[in-house]
């Protein structure tokens, strides 16, 4: 039997708002526990939340940003349920009437455009968080994270593959990031993915039972525990049993995921509107003010890249990736570097020596304008590709400019024809068996006769002349 997984993902995203999302307290990660909250946030009777005007213009921005429909009117609601890091025994969230519906965005996965629908976008505030581990034996709740406003996004079930699954996250990081409304980051929790997951026979209509899995906190992860539930819901399937809705847990460790609860229905919560919060209403002006500011998005600066800078469909995906990125790579070329040059500089050894930091494009010591520099000096001939890249680690490390480098090195590069016909001269004098052997046809001795030369000039004979020389003269 060929079976079709069927995903649809639930992602959080904590926006990146100075303060919560019903009172005036910091949302600073790190602080210490219970430093941060007021009577509102940690639920004391009486006290009436109001609504950060910056919360819900984050989530108007991202619906906009996801092709939704920004409802006029919309409300919010409690979800009650009892957890020791949810004082008031009801989390505001919003139900029946969302601020955003029926957008989608397109991925694409292995050469294929896919649109995945996304249902609903809405606001809630985030819940404490218990701590059991190193209080002796005591457990221990932190509210500073009570409050903290999130936006949950609802794909639809459109996803098929666990690739897929994670191609989606990307792209909505990414897009949270262009928007600055989230810092995305899953292993702290910023952006954390619940990925529901069902198989049907291929061919059948019909949606299998589903299973949600929770804690899932990496883009490795998002695509390992996805393929891990396909499997375990097939064989579940195939030894003659049936998939049973619940929430599962995903464990890193063991790679697997483990039956956490039976699955609450919606009707379990008791939703009912917030009297506390009169209804939300967003008229068209403001919409249209907000979609105006919106940033060139992802989708729309990787086609602008390729078609206005000849990249390769690859090349503009990873430069488009990170905004940051993409901005240093258009600046460089406003300072006069030939794009695929450039691309290929910052994809290569750029983000090879930022990641082996850690660090952002944005604090990195080369500017845009220095990598135009270094362009130059290949260009002119000065200094060969190779001599480059040792001057590029330089100019990486103390942030000084390629031609200040390159003259304090002496890394010019030889291009005097005579000088290097000297130094043609003496390897081919020394080297007799080798020049035999090339002779006789090993034309991949010529690799040998090339390093030596590099060798003896330290690297900085000019490649072209040199390669000519060594064939002429090896003849
Ligand atoms: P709940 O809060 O009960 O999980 P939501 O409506 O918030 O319900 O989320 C449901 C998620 O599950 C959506 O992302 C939806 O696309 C997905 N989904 C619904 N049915 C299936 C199914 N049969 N298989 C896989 N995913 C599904
Ligand atoms: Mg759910
Ligand atoms: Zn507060």
């Amino acid at each position: 039997m060929n079976w079709e997984p069927v995903i649809g993902l639930e992602v959080h995203a904590q926006m990146l708002t100075d303060t919560k999302i019903f009172c005036g307290c910091s949302t600073l990660f790190g602080s210490k526990p219970n430093t941060q909250t007021c009577q509102i946030c940690i639920g004391m009777p009486g006290v009436l939340p109001v609504l950060n005007r910056k919360a819900l213009e984050f989530a108007v921005r991202t619906g906009l940003a996801t092709n939704c429909t920004i409802a006029k009117q919309s409300r919010f609601a409690r979800k009650n349920y009892f957890y020791p890091d949810l004082p008031k025994g009801y989390q505001i969230s919003q139900y029946e009437q969302p601020i955003c519906e029926h957008g989608h965005l397109e991925i694409v996965v292995d050469g294929e455009v896919r649109r995945i629908g996304i249902t609903r976008i809405h606001m809630e505030e985030d819940a404490g968080k218990n701590i059991h581990e190193g209080t002796g034996g005591f457990s221990y709740v932190d509210l500073n994270r009570t409050g903290v406003p999130l936006m949950e996004i609802v794909s639809e079930p459109d996803i098929r593959s666990p690739k897929e699954a994670a191609e989606y996250m990307r792209k909505l990081r990414s897009i949270v990031r262009y928007l600055g409304v989230c810092d995305g980051n899953l292993e702290q929790g910023s952006l954390r993915c619940d990925a529901n997951v069902s198989v049907r026979p291929a061919g059948q209509k019909e949606f299998g039972t589903r299973a949600e899995v929770k804690n899932i906190n990496s883009f490795r992860y998002v695509e390992k525990a996805i393929e891990y539930e396909i499997k375990r819901q097939i064989r579940v399937i195939e030894d003659g049993g049936r998939v049973v809705q619940e929430t599962r847990l995903w464990d890193a460790n063991k790679g697997i995921t483990e039956s956490m609860r039976s699955k609450e229905e919606a009707h379990d919560y008791r939703y009912f509107p917030d009297p506390d919060l009169v209804p939300i209403m967003v008229d068209q002006k403001q919409i249209e003010k907000i979609r105006a500011a919106l940033p060139e998005l992802p989708d729309a600066k990787r086609h602008r890249f390729v078609k206005a800078f000849g990249l390769p469909e690859n090349d503009a995906d990873m430069l488009t990736a990170e905004r940051s990125t993409a901005e240093w790579f258009e600046a460089a070329v406003r300072a006069g570097a030939q794009a695929k040059a450039a691309a290929n500089w910052i994809m290569g050894d750029l983000m090879k020596l930022l990641n082996e930091e850690n660090r952002s494009i944005d604090d990195c010591f080369i500017k845009p304008l220095q990598l135009a520099g270094m362009l130059q000096l290949i260009d002119k001939g000065t200094i060969s590709g190779k001599i480059a890249k040792s001057v590029f680690d330089e100019m990486y490390k103390t942030g000084r400019d390629a031609d200040a480098i390159v003259r304090e090195k002496g890394l010019v590069q030889i291009s005097d024809t005579s000088e290097i016909e000297q130094v043609v001269d003496e390897i081919i004098a020394r080297s007799p068996k080798e020049v035999e052997r090339f002779r006789a046809g090993d034309e991949k001795l010529l690799g040998f006769f090339v390093g030596q030369a590099m060798k003896a000039t330290k690297g900085k004979a000019n490649p072209q002349m040199l390669n000519d020389l060594l064939k002429k003269k090896l003849s």
